[in-house]
């Protein structure tokens, strides 16, 4: 789904997504960082750029994903939080296989967060049709050590293998 204009409850510009839309593989985070806002582009900065470099090197290439994020700007106290929640599950519905990063996320469409199930697949009582495999916050890259990243990002490779 196109997201172009601004959100109808806080009038914030909306950030499109990256990727093939008509992918079966997503890979969704919290919410666009700064950058990301900025350009109008999610992952399109300093920390998405670094996502999918790593992606790359697990052997996934990020553009030939559907890449999107839950929150369609950046998260706003005053705003519709399922609003958002709805729009990206939409989005998810015809999913193969997920990476999903971040404990909002997770929570909103599994039942844990990031610091729990970190690198291993999780159940989702919506997208019961799709593998969902949990990771951290990409907004953590230079931060943290990758370690936990890597982990799921490569768990995320061998499940996209077996789609093939
Ligand atoms: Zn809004």
């Amino acid at each position: 789904m196109m997201k172009s204009g601004r959100c109808k409850y806080c009038n914030k510009a909306l950030v499109s997504s990256y990727g093939d839309m008509s992918s079966k593989v997503v890979v969704i985070s919290d919410y666009p960082l700064f950058d990301d806002v900025r350009n109008g582009l999610v992952y399109s900065g300093t920390y998405g750029e670094a996502l999918k470099q790593e992606m790359g090197k697990a052997g996934i290439q990020a553009q030939a994903c559907k890449m999107i994020t839950m929150w369609q700007h950046a998260p706003d106290e005053e705003c519709d939080a399922q609003w958002h929640i709805n729009q990206a599950l939409e989005d998810m519905m015809d999913a193969k296989l997920i990476l999903m990063l971040g404990t909002e996320c997770l929570q909103a469409y599994s039942f844990g967060t990031a610091n729990e199930y970190s690198g291993t697949i999780v159940k989702s009582k919506f997208l019961k049709k799709a593998v969902i495999v949990a990771g951290p916050s990409y907004a953590a890259i230079g931060k943290t050590p990758l370690g936990e990243l890597r982990l799921a990002l490569e768990l995320f490779a061998k499940q996209r293998r077996k789609l093939k």
